[in-house]
């Protein structure tokens, strides 16, 4: 028998994949992997449409279709005041992972070591093995998950050569704050360290608070790779399309490594997202979008005896239910799905060591129907 010698030989299937094949399976409602129930725009399908029938179907230029790169610099400079030149510091992916692993790739040789906070997104621990590297966690603790620069500055030496981080947080719903923006930039002044930011949920922002973008800050952008995505502000995560900005010296290394990986994006909606954009209002409307959902589920939540944690972003809402059961948080999510019918992420897989808070996460980027019939089971728990 021929036998692989795996590049990771302790993955599994990814979680998202794992609860939503079993949310289907029981016909449980899925409030597990981070996806709307809803439509994208309609206006926005007939954009595509358009771009398809005028002849938009064969390869877009390898960086991306430049009149979207130029929606994306302007976007860019609008909200954190920040030029990024859409020749040479922009790159459209097939999704936010796309460019995560490419970035990681970019950068990344044996051995060097990476900095990650957990839990931690579940795409970023395999994309560093892949590459050679040596992953570094640093576990954050609930209910604010807040990050001890001191014990950060503890890990690193002069092998590391990257910090990962995530704002707004999936799947803690924090936000980064300045004060972490000054610490971090004083950890990393004078070094070779890069960062990769994934803001994959910049618009996805409550109660007032502000995106901490790595574009805003001078030291901290001219190490950065910034990571973001279409598939969430428009509500359509299968279209997988997002992009990268860097600096120009790390963004032609990047589309070294981008140009073999995928070479580029589907052309038509990399047309319409191009015209789309045009109207700022297509992504300032989401803050209060998504406010509107978390306030009325979490409103639902509290006739439960599940415990709310804090969510300042994103589209995840994360509870404790150790009132409930002392299960271990699978156990739970599986027997959430299949006997109360409500499909969730157990956190202890954002975690390397399967650390096991007691901690669920729920996506509310539903109908107001699904999430109130999601209540209603739960409040039978
Ligand atoms: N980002 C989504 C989530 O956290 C899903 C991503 C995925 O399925 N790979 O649920």
């Amino acid at each position: 028998m021929i036998s692989v010698n795996s590049k990771l030989p302790k993955a599994g299937t990814t979680i998202f994949t794992v609860m939503s094949a079993l949310a289907s399976e029981v016909g449980a409602i899925n409030l597990s992997q981070g996806f709307p129930d809803y439509e994208t725009s309609p206006e926005l399908i007939e954009l595509v449409n358009q771009a398809m029938k005028q002849g938009f179907n064969q390869y877009a230029p390898m960086a991306g279709y430049m009149p979207l790169r130029e929606a994306i610099s302007q976007k860019t400079e609008k909200l954190y005041g920040a030029y990024y030149d859409p020749g040479t510091e922009i790159t459209v992916t097939a999704g936010g992972t796309q460019a995560i692993y490419t970035a990681i790739a970019t950068v990344i040789n044996p051995n060097d070591e990476v900095i990650i906070f957990e839990p931690a997104f579940d795409c970023y621990a395999p994309a560093i093995k892949i590459a050679g590297g040596i992953v570094k966690s640093l576990e954050l603790e609930p209910p604010d998950y807040s990050i001890k620069w001191d014990l950060v500055k503890k890990l690193i030496n002069n092998r590391t050569r990257m910090i990962i981080l995530n704002t707004p947080n999936n799947p803690t719903a924090t936000l980064l704050q300045k004060a972490d923006i000054d610490a971090l930039s004083a950890i990393v002044k004078d070094k070779d360290i890069f960062i990769l930011s994934d803001e994959v949920y910049e618009h996805l922002i409550y109660d007032g608070n502000i995106h901490h973008s790595m574009a805003r800050y001078p030291e901290l952008r001219q190490r950065s790779f910034i990571v973001a995505s279409f598939g969430k502000p428009f509500h359509a995560t299968g279209w997988k399309v997002g992009y990268c900005m860097a600096p120009a010296v790390l963004m032609s290394e990047f589309r070294k490594i981008h140009q073999f990986l995928v070479f580029c994006v589907n052309s038509p909606v990399q047309v319409a997202i191009a015209g789309y954009l045009k109207n700022e209002y297509h992504y300032l409307y989401l803050s209060e979008f998504f406010r509107q959902k978390r306030d009325h589920f979490r409103k639902g939540l509290e006739s439960t005896r599940f415990e709310l944690l804090p969510c300042l972003g994103s589209y995840f809402q994360s509870v404790r239910y150790g009132s409930i059961t002392d299960e271990k948080d699978t156990d739970f999510a599986t027997r959430l799905t299949k006997d109360f019918g409500v499909a969730v992420i157990p956190v202890s897989a954002f975690y390397s060591r399967g650390t096991d808070h007691h901690i669920l996460r729920f996506c509310f980027a539903k109908r107001q129907e699904t999430l109130d019939i999601a209540v209603e089971r739960l409040i039978k728990v």
